[in-house]
């Protein structure tokens, strides 16, 4: 059984499938406390389902692309079954994940978006290095920046870890704390390899409308 907080179907805002039509996993839990979540309602809000539950839910939708968010997915264990189940079943599987869990043991065919928490998150500390070695080229590595200081150090972080060089970076400003121009200025003051990400959802939706 998993902890879920909604099943819902919607656009993705995030990654390279952003735009795509996708159902969203959205589960119960996370050990941390970003300064601009927007999902604190997932911390503790939630019903236990089974997965066969869970997939007969996604499985009326009419699409192959699932994204399990949070919360943090990977807080329970039985994700990874999760996982697995939709990949044999054919379906495009993400996940987005805080960057504080292991991400060893994902499967192969899952695209990861990994967080890695900048300092005006309040969560800096909480990137587990391990997961530098379990990445795989798919993998994204995902910077949310609320400040310009914040830029400064993902750009430090990702050529200290060669990460331009490995994977695809993204750099989403934090809604309403740094603006969508300044960090494409800076962007492309400073040469960055990063890739802009908006969060597609802000600009489409208000909380209580963001799909079905
Ligand atoms: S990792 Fe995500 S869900 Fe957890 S506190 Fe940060 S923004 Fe919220």
């Amino acid at each position: 059984m998993l902890k879920i907080n909604e099943i819902f179907y919607s656009i993705q805002g995030e990654s390279s499938y952003s735009g795509l039509p996708t159902v969203f996993v959205r589960t119960t839990g996370c050990p941390l406390r970003c300064t601009y979540c927007d999902t604190k309602y997932s911390y503790f809000e939630g019903a236990f389902l089974s997965i066969d539950q869970i997939i007969k839910k996604i499985s009326s939708y009419n699409t192959k692309y699932v994204c399990l968010t949070g919360g943090e997915p990977l807080a329970q264990k039985e994700v990874h079954l999760l996982m697995t189940e939709l990949c044999q079943l054919g379906y495009l599987v993400s996940l987005e994940t805080s960057g504080a869990k292991s991400i060893e043991n994902v499967p192969e065919k899952v695209k990861i978006i990994l967080d890695v928490k900048t300092p005006d998150s309040g969560e800096g500390q909480s990137f587990l290095f391990d997961n530098l070695k379990w990445a795989k080229p798919s993998t994204e590595f995902k910077f949310v920046l609320c400040s310009e200081t914040d830029f400064d150090w993902s750009e430090l972080f990702c050529r200290q870890y060669e990460l331009f060089e490995k994977y695809s970076v993204l750099y989403s400003p934090s809604f309403g704390q740094l603006s969508p121009r300044r960090l494409a200025e800076k962007i492309l003051e400073k040469n960055s390899l990063a890739r802009l990400q908006l969060q597609l959802q802000k600009y489409i939706w208000t909380p209580e409308t963001r799909g079905v």
